[in-house]
């Protein structure tokens, strides 16, 4: 059960925005059952490979370093465990176990850390950074976080130097907006200092029913995201998780919308539309209105037609 988690900065901030208050506060919505999701969409249960490490693409591994967030947004693609912090806690053992995983994979080059939040444990961040930068084989380091949304001051002096402890390494940081309200004073300092350690930061963004699923809305954030320095990456469509339908868009309403985006948006400002395949077999872009195809199936990486 995804527990109801806020910071103080969020409190205030969801006062003047009902937008960002509907992703994390829990809603009685949650609980109606459908057939059509999944606890567990992105089969990452099944490509877990030792606790932590999950190993779905030969080139990259991505790594659940804790399941704490400084809030919990209810539409979490692992809302399954996330938020459950003594289940997910890893311990020196676990992280060892992870590299020598990574050892015995040379084919690994890159490293996604995620959770949970890694930025909200920056003791344990410190000490996975320190082993991953001892390993040659990894070139690429992304890291995923919301917390300069949530907990801006928590990007501070001391969670930066921990993050240069990474040498030899691209790094990208990748943050997650979902309104344009979100980017206020506090975020875009946050974001400056993380601009510090990282090559480049990106953003990735949900789309979300009542949130932000309209033309307007996603051009003023994505707008906005480019101006202060962070490429917009990649729009998903709602994974289809259990608790989080009533979040999901029309596919075709979203094209729509991506459609216009395209028309109106820099190149620069505009991000990859995706769906991520609910058999956790890859992230397909999603065609936009200027090509004539068949929108109710696709085919994941592994050829396999899924109805939209
Ligand atoms: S910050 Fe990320 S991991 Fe944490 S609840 Fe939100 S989407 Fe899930």
């Amino acid at each position: 059960m995804l527990t109801n988690k806020l910071t103080t900065y969020l409190t205030k901030l969801i006062k003047t925005c009902p937008e960002i208050e509907k992703q994390f506060i829990y809603s009685k919505q949650e609980n109606r059952e459908e057939k059509s999701t999944f606890s567990d969409p992105l089969m990452e249960e099944h490509h877990t490979v030792v606790r932590g490490l999950v190993h779905k693409y030969h080139n990259r591994a991505l790594i659940l370093l804790t399941l704490n967030c400084a809030a919990y947004c209810r539409f979490c693609t692992r809302r399954r465990k996330v938020s459950d912090i003594q289940k997910g806690v890893l311990s020196d053992k676990d992280l060892n176990n992870i590299v020598a995983y990574i050892k015995k994979h040379p084919d690994i080059k890159e490293i996604i850390l995620s959770g949970g939040d890694p930025l909200t444990v920056p003791i344990l961040l410190q000490k996975m950074l320190l082993k991953l930068s001892k390993l040659p084989q990894i070139k690429i380091i992304r890291i995923g976080t919301r917390l300069p949304v949530t907990d801006p001051k928590k990007i501070n002096q001391k969670l930066i130097d921990v993050l240069k402890i990474i040498k030899n390494k691209t790094i990208y940081i990748l943050i997650h907006f979902e309104h344009p309200k979100e980017i206020t004073k506090s975020t875009i300092i946050a974001t400056q200092k993380l601009k510090q350690v990282s090559t480049m930061l990106l953003s990735q963004s949900v789309f979300l029913k009542n949130i932000n699923d309209s033309f307007d809305t996603l051009y003023e954030l994505f707008s906005k995201l480019i101006e202060i320095g962070i490429k917009p990456y990649y729009l998903y469509h709602c994974d289809p998780v259990k608790g989080a339908e009533h979040f999901i868009v029309n596919i075709r309403k979203e094209i729509k919308i991506v459609t216009k985006l395209r028309k109106n948006l820099s190149g620069l400002a505009f991000p990859i539309h995706i769906i991520d395949a609910p058999n956790g077999s890859g992230k397909i872009p999603v065609p936009l209105e200027f090509w004539g195809v068949k929108l109710n199936e696709y085919k994941d990486f592994n050829n396999k037609r899924l109805k939209t």
